[in-house]
């Protein structure tokens, strides 16, 4: 009998920032304020800036009161997976029903573009750990690097991100995503550092991709340059590197892995592979692209249904 699929949660799954972690994914695949040039989800796709009910807040909330039931153990609930999820208008009614229903801590990695908006911060409140990102010192750079939305004024966002620290009362912990040649000379870390010491988060990580990265710009950041970054910006300051941006999971790798095995039986379609390993549609969605950016599986059409298998 196949596993119950799962829409909207995925996991848990080894992170070495949260431990386990049980995501929670409310927007449609690459729903995004911004288009960053590092993203892993894919490229060139428009912005998206309206907050609205994505996903059905009532039908995640089903999901995970079913995991619950079947024995979740996981050490946080994170909010994020393939988009930004504060685009999501329900996500204060998530937050508020996720807390009536276990006391597991939960998170919300956030882009931060929102931060500014009232709402926004009013949702995000309601969570024990929020990680925003800020890779940029300057409007040019925040352009360059993160393609946002029209209506996104990188100076508003900062703002959101310094009246949120003023208001919330849980951890703050702040990700700085660097691509070399784009953030990375002394003028822009310097840039960056002035808005860490307006912002005042409780943690700064900084990243980089481990995986190929398909924009020509974004370039990869030595480990030895992270570790000068945060040798030289002080305590609070960490190297989280071996994991990218917004698959913040072991479970991308070990997905993948899963993936592999099962074609190396055969042939399989996406709605195989999601049922087979009861896998959310869209983290299935987006193993199976890298697996195919990454050339390790092929796609092949018979009778109107897509199915891969292995190089
Ligand atoms: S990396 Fe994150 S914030 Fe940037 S475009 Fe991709 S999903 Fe959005």
């Amino acid at each position: 009998m196949s596993k119950e699929t799962y829409h909207y949660l995925f996991g848990p799954v080894p992170s070495r920032r949260l431990g386990r972690s049980l995501g929670v994914d409310i927007v449609p695949f690459k729903t995004c304020t911004q288009n960053c040039i590092y993203c892993q989800l894919g490229k060139d796709t428009p912005q998206a800036i309206e907050r609205k009910e994505y996903v059905p807040i009532d039908a995640v909330l089903d999901e995970l009161k079913r995991k619950i039931a079947e024995g979740l153990e996981t050490d946080v609930i994170t909010i994020s997976g393939s988009g930004e999820p504060t685009l999501n208008s329900g996500l204060g009614k998530l937050l508020d029903s996720i807390k009536q229903l276990t006391d597991v801590p939960v998170v919300v990695i956030t882009n931060g573009t929102l931060l500014s908006r009232d709402d926004v911060r009013a949702d995000c409140a309601k969570a024990d750990i929020v990680m925003p990102s800020l890779d940029a010192g300057d409007p040019q750079t925040f352009e360059t690097m993160n393609h946002p939305h029209p209506d996104i004024d990188y100076d508003t966002y900062v703002e959101g991100l310094c009246r949120f620290r003023q208001e919330f009362k849980g951890s703050y912990w702040l990700e700085v995503f660097f691509c070399e040649g784009v953030n990375t000379d002394p003028e822009s870390i310097r840039k960056i550092k002035e808005q860490i010491l307006r912002i005042r988060p409780d943690k700064v990580q900084l990243n980089t991709s481990v995986r190929p990265i398909t924009h020509p710009d974004a370039a990869r950041v030595s480990p030895e340059k992270l570790n000068q970054i945060a040798q030289q910006w002080g305590n609070s300051t960490e190297v989280i590197a071996d994991f990218s941006k917004h698959i913040e999971t072991g479970a991308f790798t070990s997905g993948q892995a899963e993936i592999l095995d099962m074609l190396r039986r055969r042939p399989c379609s996406a709605d195989d592979i999601c049922d087979g390993l009861g896998l959310n549609r869209n983290i299935a969605q987006k193993l199976i692209q890298q697996l195919l950016n990454t050339a390790k599986i092929v796609a092949e059409e018979k009778k109107q249904t897509i199915y891969y298998k292995i190089r």
